[in-house]
């Protein structure tokens, strides 16, 4: 087991897997190391928890209908889903 893990496994451990406690603590971790396998890391959690990225807010997901042509000519619409933080405005484009 490499470093990272065991420091991820001691903070999950540590705050009882809160996330609004680690994701913080993580973010400086990868400030101080450089160590891509934590921000590999908040980037999983926040995908799978649907937190910012940056603020790890919860994001709100909004639809959009996107003219992808003309059908018949009709303009034809496509629905997104995108998500954004009503915190920081931080964009997650269509999932
Ligand atoms: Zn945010």
């Amino acid at each position: 087991m490499d470093y990272v893990d065991l420091i991820i496994d001691s903070l999950f451990e540590h705050c009882n897997e809160d996330l609004q406690e680690i994701l913080p603590v993580l973010s400086e971790l990868y400030h101080f190391t450089k160590d891509y396998q934590f921000d590999e890391k908040i980037e999983v959690l926040c995908m799978k928890n649907n937190l910012c990225k940056k603020c790890f807010s919860k994001l709100t997901t909004y639809q959009e209908e996107d003219l992808i042509g003309e059908y018949m000519g009709q303009p034809a619409y496509q629905t997104l889903y995108h998500r954004v933080c009503p915190e920081c405005g931080y964009f997650v484009p269509e999932f």
